[in-house]
């Protein structure tokens, strides 16, 4: 269950950040936002036994994944708020 969430993740992921290129695309950052995502996630599916998460995925994929694209631009955003990669950080921040 949590492959296949984390699996929805990346790929909506990358499509976020196709269409918001002012995010940051380092390592660090998309692996903070992909584990933010997956809990967030996790918590809206928390009352929902995993049966009904499969039944749900059968159902409406599209709805799954709409749920994983919100997730992510919130977890994009927090990540992009509050950066923790360090180092390299001047990568994409230059001003
Ligand atoms: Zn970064």
């Amino acid at each position: 269950m949590k492959n296949f969430m984390e699996d929805v993740v990346l790929e909506v992921l990358e499509e976020a950040l196709e269409t918001n290129p002012e995010f940051c695309r380092c390592e660090k950052c998309k692996q903070d936002v992909v584990l933010l995502a997956l809990s967030k996630i996790k918590g809206s599916y928390a009352s929902s036994p995993v049966g009904e998460i499969f039944a749900r995925v059968g159902q409406s994929d599209r709805q799954v994944r709409t749920d994983a694209l919100l997730a992510v631009m919130q977890a994009l955003e927090q990540v992009a708020a509050n950066p923790r990669h360090d180092g390299r950080s001047n990568l994409t921040e230059k001003r």
